[in-house]
């Protein structure tokens, strides 16, 4: 039976130093991060396998970490050199995860009573309803979870994680099963939430979307380790590593090499290496401070690239590139055309420009890409 958490400190800043080795992993994985994380959204944001559940069970006390000390406020919840290890019930912290099974059983109102068997009935009712009323589904109180919808399901989960008034919320994905429609309800009604209360969330997603939406902190992880934070538009806009490029969505990603330096236009123009043996393309990008004949890598994403089927002119975009179009395949809504200039590139269009430039492939056309939609990343 869940039992009461200490109360929660009042300056609830979540501190985190954890190293959690997996020696008999397929791979062996270590998890080494130090970090903390304010009241509000932090996002753990990095690809499949790099530690984003790991770090979240250290937190809960579901894993126990081998070296570090995690703290809320003044409350230290592990310490490994003090030997302070406190309970999974004891530690006030909430955890929701993608498909958290709430108890079949039970009703709606009844799983999300379940933390509170410590209080007084009437109490524990109060609670549950200003809870359900605040994630919309008081409506639902009598139902059980099989009667009710994904999204409702994540609200009650979310609802029964809220009720015990945790010092540390910890969301693995919660949505991501979730249409985009309902999903931006349940994020509204977490942003209102945290407004509200104001205790660290760390938000596990793999959605762009999502951490623009939620997030006021990007943490990135690879291989369990900590490679870049900050504003989702610090750490996405304008990533340094590939790998955040590549979670950022920059479809286009080339090696390159800085050719001339033109201080006096605030900018660089880079050559990258053709896909025929001996063959180039020369892209104008932003000034950063390198010298010529370094070596970076360049991200474009395929939204920010235009297509013409005649040589534009006049145009302020620096890079106009003639090509090819190879392929088009239409996803969803968004055209994916790959379209070869020297290099192959991908380039997202709308079905309207598809159709008035009556594009197909082998037609002849051009790439615009302004120079500030050209992201420079180390090598
Ligand atoms: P995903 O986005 O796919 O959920 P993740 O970033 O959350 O991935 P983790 O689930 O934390 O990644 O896993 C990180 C690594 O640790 C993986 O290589 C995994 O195989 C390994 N791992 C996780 N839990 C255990 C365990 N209990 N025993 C052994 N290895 C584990």
């Amino acid at each position: 039976m869940p039992t009461p958490a200490e109360p929660k400190p009042a300056n609830p800043t979540l501190t985190a130093r954890i190293r959690k080795n997996f020696p008999s992993a397929e791979r062996a994985f270590s998890l080494e991060v130090e970090f903390g994380a304010a009241p509000g959204f932090t996002i753990l944001f990095g690809p499949s396998g790099s530690g984003k559940t790991t770090l979240l069970d250290c937190v809960a006390g579901l894993a126990t970490p081998d070296a570090g000390r995690i703290a809320v406020g003044g409350r230290v919840l592990f310490d490994a050199n003090a030997s302070t290890n406190v309970s999974v019930a004891k530690r006030g912290v909430g955890y929701v995860l993608q498909d958290l099974a709430l108890f079949p059983h039970l009703t709606v109102e009844q799983n999300t009573e379940y933390g509170l068997t410590h209080l007084p009935r009437a109490l524990r009712k109060e609670r549950a309803t200003a809870m359900l009323q605040e994630f919309r589904i008081e409506h639902l109180r009598q139902q059980r979870p099989a009667e009710i919808s994904g999204g409702e399901r994540q609200r009650v989960a979310l609802a029964r994680a809220l009720v015990t008034d945790p010092c540390v919320l910890l969301l693995d994905e919660p949505l991501a099963a979730l249409d985009a429609a309902t999903k931006s309800k349940i994020l509204d009604d977490l942003r209102r939430w945290n407004q509200a209360h104001r205790i660290p969330i760390l938000y596990v997603t793999h959605s762009r979307e999502e951490v623009f939406a939620l997030g006021e902190r990007v943490l990135v992880l690879e291989q369990g380790r900590i490679i870049a934070q900050g504003t989702p538009h610090e750490v996405l806009r304008a990533p340094l590593q590939e790998t955040v490029a590549q979670l950022a969505g920059f479809e286009n990603i080339f090696d390159a090499t800085v050719w001339l330096v033109h201080e006096d236009r605030g900018t660089i123009t880079c050559r990258l290496p053709g896909d025929k043996a001996g063959t180039f393309v020369l892209l104008e990008t932003p000034l950063i401070r390198a010298e010529a004949g370094s070596l970076l890598r360049v991200g474009i994403r395929a939204g920010d690239i235009l297509l013409a089927i005649v040589k534009p002119e006049g145009l302020s975009a620096r890079n106009i590139i003639a090509g090819k179009l190879v392929s088009l395949e239409r996803r969803d809504m968004i055209i994916f055309a790959r379209v070869n200039c020297g290099i192959e590139m991908e380039v997202h269009l709308t079905l309207a420009a598809r159709d008035t430039l009556n594009l197909m492939p082998g037609k002849e056309v051009w790439l615009v890409i302004k120079t500030h939609s050209c992201h420079l990343m180390q090598h």
